[in-house]
């Protein structure tokens, strides 16, 4: 049974979750690869990683 717990399910979703570009200028998030933010029309767009939280815990 795939449920939500299984780590594959899991993987991906955190994957989804992660994969958004975060705005420099206004914070906002946007759908991954977008070239503009949607809330600003800043072009200053980082991908979020969360690479540097993954040892906590
Ligand atoms: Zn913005």
């Amino acid at each position: 049974m795939a449920g939500p717990r299984d780590p594959e399910v899991m993987k991906i979703i955190y994957q989804r979750v992660l994969n958004k570009m975060v705005c420099r200028k206004c914070g906002a998030l946007n759908p991954p690869g977008a070239k503009k933010c949607r809330r600003c029309k800043s072009k200053n767009l980082r991908p979020k990683r969360v690479l540097a939280g993954m040892k906590k815990g």
